[in-house]
């Protein structure tokens, strides 16, 4: 399952990309670029702009209706049923391209005591960019339960 966002979801596609959901998001396209480039390659759009979502008459749309970005990603996970592969899979925040885990060998590209200090670092199969745990990640954890408890 792959979504398409609007420009005005940027926070919400990080959150969806970093918990494994395939996510697009275009800027500068206008509404009937959106939907086209939607249809044609079978995504599901989600919006907060009700004019673009009443417009979505031949694609699978989500009509976001919360501010809070945990009630948002219940929202997508409740009415689509995709499921978040985080964190044994997950995608780069800037890019949507999968993260594979780096083992000790790739030392060039990650400073020494970051690989001290870290369990896993990622790097992004798309834009080369790397990943670690770092401070983030008990936001991200934190983030995640809290969705996974109100999905069930
Ligand atoms: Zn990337």
């Amino acid at each position: 399952m792959k979504f398409l966002f609007d420009e005005m979801l940027k926070r919400l596609v990080h959150w969806c990309r970093i918990f494994g959901i395939y996510s697009e998001y275009i800027v500068g396209k206008s509404d009937s670029e959106l939907l086209d480039y939607a249809k044609k390659n079978g995504l599901i759009f989600v919006t907060r702009d009700v004019k673009l979502f009443e417009r979505c008459k031949e694609i699978k749309c989500v009509f976001i209706e919360s501010d809070e970005l945990e009630e948002q990603i219940v929202q997508i996970l409740k009415e689509t049923k995709v499921k978040m592969t985080f964190p044994d899979e997950t995608r780069c925040p800037t890019c949507n391209g999968k993260l594979k885990v780096i083992g000790k060998e790739r030392v060039e590209a990650v400073p020494e005591d970051i690989y001290k200090n870290n369990k896993r670092i990622w790097q992004c199969s798309e834009c080369g960019k790397v990943y670690w745990e770092g401070g983030h990640w008990k936001n991200i954890t934190r983030i995640y339960e809290n969705v996974k408890k109100k999905v069930i």
